[in-house]
């Protein structure tokens, strides 16, 4: 009976607070860019959520589990007004009072020495009616340097992922209101535990891990898409190996990047069931959402009907919804061919970000482009670009864009914004 008692005070102990972790105000300063930057100290990383509200206007951070001694900082540099934050049960919420909307960036958790610093930005150039973010979608080509991943007839996992993780990187940074973070941009090796941690380093909205299979028999082929699954996560025994290093605050920071020990998903899990119930069901969402697209292409086809789910480490974040997709299978020759070539391969891409779209429009975020739905994207041609090319990337027809933009196709040019209803 007592042990039974001991042990039960004891994984409370564990699952408690994520270790002891403390807020402070650092400082407020004026980029080169003209750009301004908000830093706050924390002891460790937290895990934060930050959006605006307008009337009066105002940008909230909620650091969970961080003790903070309230303060207030009254600062008029641009739109500023008043920094301030103060302690509300389990939670320090910092709130920055501005004098008009503006445009911000997702706030962001670096390490610095001994302690991690939480930053803010806020553009001053640009004006916008209420305030405003972009969308930051996490985009991991699988793979990479010393890790070839599947091996293929003529081609490697690892250049195929890489090659549509950059496609969908094209579409996302020349469409106003999302932003691509390349999980890695060369062919270089980067462990899974690293991957989710660069994503929540940088305060991603999603994480889409591009992959394409192998297998013995050559004969299997098409693509399928795959979401953390729960029964891997309940596997307590490994849970509570790792949460006790988190609880132990003898763990010293390194400068640098995050790594697993810095945020223990596993630990997180348990303690912030919320979230995690939350990411679960929106990567599903997700999930579905690319899979119709890629059912909706002509060219690819489906190894699995619906939503897979799997222990892909890569995608265990506890409050990042992620999805896994499996382009094809390069031991196939019919996927090899397509996964080869670069249709092939930007129809993968455009799956992924209508999924993505489609995504938004169901889940709108806050503060973003998709929050009132928009009535149409707005893309920014780029050198080189052709209609029908930027048609295909959206799933629209040439005379569609010609259509909405009344447009002289040998006449567009660079930088020429152009309206893409979907
Ligand atoms: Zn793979």
């Amino acid at each position: 009976m007592h042990r039974v008692v001991f042990s039960f005070v004891f994984f409370l102990c564990l699952f408690t607070p994520l270790g002891a972790n403390s807020l402070n105000f650092e400082n407020i300063k004026e980029l080169s860019n003209g750009d301004i930057r908000i830093s706050f100290r924390l002891q460790k990383v937290a895990l934060i959520n930050a959006y605006a509200l307008d009337d009066p206007s105002r940008i909230v951070i909620d650091v969970r589990d961080a003790k903070v001694s309230s303060f207030s900082e009254e600062n008029n540099l641009g739109p500023l007004k008043l920094v301030r934050a103060s302690d509300q049960n389990n939670l320090s919420r910092i709130e920055i009072d501005l004098k008009e909307s503006v445009y911000w960036k997702k706030p962001w958790q670096i390490k610095s020495k001994d302690h991690v610093k939480l930053i803010l930005e806020i553009k001053q150039s640009q004006k916008v009616k209420k305030n405003t973010r972009d969308i930051l979608i996490a985009i991991d080509a699988g793979h990479g340097g010393k890790d070839p991943g599947s091996v293929g007839t003529n081609i490697l996992e690892k250049d195929v992922t890489l090659m549509i993780a950059k496609e969908l990187e094209r579409t996302l940074r020349d469409t106003q209101g999302y932003k691509p973070i390349m999980i890695r941009s060369t062919d270089e090796f980067v462990n899974l535990d690293d991957r989710y941690q660069k994503a929540r380093e940088l305060g991603a909205d999603l994480f889409v891990s591009i992959h394409a299979d192998g297998f013995r028999l050559s004969r299997v082929k098409g693509a399928s898409v795959y979401v953390w699954s729960e029964e891997a996560s309940s596997i307590t025994a490994e849970n509570l190996s790792k949460a006790k290093l988190v609880a132990d605050s003898s763990i010293k920071l390194k400068a640098g990047r995050l790594d697993f020990q810095d945020f223990d998903e596993d630990a997180a899990r348990a303690i912030y069931q919320l979230a995690y119930a939350a990411k679960i069901e929106n990567s599903i969402i997700l999930g579905e959402k690319i899979l119709e697209q890629l059912k909706r292409d002509p060219f690819t086809h489906m190894h699995k009907p619906n939503v897979e789910f799997a222990d892909f480490r890569v995608l265990k974040s506890i409050d990042i919804p992620s999805v896994l997709v499996e382009s094809g299978f390069i031991t196939n020759p019919d996927d090899s061919r397509r996964l080869s070539k670069k249709p092939g391969r930007r129809m993968i891409a455009r799956s992924i970000f209508l999924g993505i779209h489609e995504y938004f429009k169901v889940k709108p975020k806050p503060n973003t482009i998709m929050d009132p739905l928009p009535e149409f994207l707005t893309y920014t041609i780029q050198k080189g670009d052709v209609i029908s090319e930027i048609a295909i990337r959206f799933g629209v027809t040439v005379n569609e864009v010609i259509k909405w933009n009344e447009l002289d196709p040998s006449s567009i040019f660079p930088g020429q914004k152009i309206k893409i209803y979907i």
